[in-house]
């Protein structure tokens, strides 16, 4: 890369230096499953240049002065011993809600299931009639509270689902605050709209009558202010079924939305076949999912975006299908499923409960992280890679290798994150 005459011509205004290694996650376009989940392309003794917020250069440091010429005044920081990934993509959040359910803790630990605390108009439900009751003001400072502390985690991208209001004008509120949000934080957000998180306390009886709510007048309104990227649904028994589900997707679809499932979490409703079927982005849970719709979603292409800590949450038996799904070359991708059900914040702790719940490897809960997570959030070639030409979206640890960070379960705070060239932390 050296210019001719004058020295290198690659010019930056950011040198990063001092890594003992940097997991750059580069690697052929698509989402990585078999062998390539694994692989977290790591250049040792590594450096990064950047220059205005977009990743110019990485390599081993010793090249850096040959083939990188600093622009004048440009920022320099080591990090002696380091690791450099690239930002954290969380694949499944729904960081727009009101109130808590810090109270239900102790009925779940009394045996009560997620399913039958909704049915007595707790849970979910509760939590609808907070976000309704909530001003945009008060949603969108709680909500950008959440963010910032997941940035402090090292999450620079993230998917958003609206799906608490469960009416038209409530979700096109929460959908709304999403661009000032990802303008507040910096950070990527990417919205799905979740018109389709349960029927609407009175309608549970009237399917039809909200089904043609969302496919009549919801998704043609989000489509139509270009609210959502995706159309999600929950697809479980007491809430969507399968055929209901698929029609909402479909509906989506129609609509230019990509599609995405809440599948399998309590039990088999036959979501990742419709997601297989469609086919969707991502299917997501999937804790009971059966070896044939595994196969299904690995022929179809659709990512398995698994939620490890949601089942240690709902203080459910079932731990992810990590492993299982790997094995079966279904491309895993990761997310926190943030949510009042499942409030966790840190990326690293769920890497923690990737690898020792859903027992994939520590590289492949990385790449799960990264690169996977931003194909599943339509961020495929845009995040999730420390290569050229990406934004320079990075976290840095103070650990001795990159495979310590599922080691240690979640305790270990990044040493810096950067968010487009921009140092947020510390
Ligand atoms: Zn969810």
């Amino acid at each position: 890369m050296a210019g001719g005459s004058g020295g290198p011509s690659l010019r930056a205004d950011l040198l990063l230096t001092g890594f003992s290694e940097a997991a750059t996650l580069a690697g052929p376009p698509g989402p990585r499953r078999g062998e390539a989940l694994g692989e977290l392309s790591i250049v040792e003794d590594a450096a990064i240049a950047c220059d205005r917020g977009t990743v110019v250069w990485v390599g081993p440091e010793r090249r850096l002065h040959r083939e990188v010429r600093p622009r004048s005044g440009a920022r320099r920081r080591s990090f002696p011993g380091g690791v450099a990934l690239p930002g954290f993509v969380d694949a499944h959040t729904h960081v727009l809600f009101a109130g808590s359910r810090e109270s239900e803790i102790g009925r779940k630990v009394r045996g009560e299931s997620y399913l039958s605390i909704a049915a007595s108009g707790g849970g979910l439900y509760r939590t609808v009639r907070e976000t309704r009751a909530a001003s945009p003001q008060l949603l969108f400072s709680e909500a950008r509270a959440r963010l910032t502390r997941m940035l402090s985690w090292g999450t620079t991208s993230a998917e958003v689902k609206s799906g608490y209001c469960l009416d038209l004008e409530g979700e096109l509120k929460l959908l709304r605050l999403l661009p000032r949000l990802a303008r507040a934080t910096g950070m990527t957000l990417v919205p799905t709209f979740l018109g389709g998180h349960a029927y609407p306390p009175g309608a549970e009886g009237e399917h039809e009558g909200y089904l043609r709510e969302l496919i009549d007048r919801m998704i043609p309104r989000v489509a139509e202010e270009r609210l959502a990227r995706f159309c999600d649904v929950f697809c479980e028994k007491g809430f969507f079924s399968a055929e209901e589900s698929e029609r909402v997707l479909r509906a989506g679809l129609a609509h230019g939305m990509g599609a995405k499932i809440h599948a399998d979490e309590f039990s088999v409703t036959g979501g990742a076949g419709v997601a297989a079927r469609l086919p969707a982005v991502s299917a997501d849970h999937l804790l009971e999912t059966p070896a044939s719709d595994r196969d299904a979603l690995a022929r179809a292409g659709v990512i398995a975006v698994l939620l490890p800590v949601t089942p240690m949450a709902s203080l459910a038996s079932s731990r992810s299908l990590g492993r299982e799904m790997a094995d079966q070359g279904v491309a895993v991708a990761l997310g926190s499923d943030l949510s009042p059900n499942s409030w966790v914040e840190s990326m690293p702790m769920v890497l923690g409960h990737a690898v020792h719940g859903g027992r994939l490897t520590p590289s492949e809960a990385i790449v799960a992280s990264t690169v996977n997570a931003a194909y599943a959030s339509g961020l495929g070639g845009v995040a999730g890679e420390i290569v050229p030409g990406r934004r320079a979206d990075l976290v840095i640890f103070d650990l001795p290798g990159a495979e310590h960070l599922a080691y240690r379960w979640g305790t270990y705070p990044p040493k810096a994150v950067f968010l487009a060239g921009r140092e947020v932390l510390p």
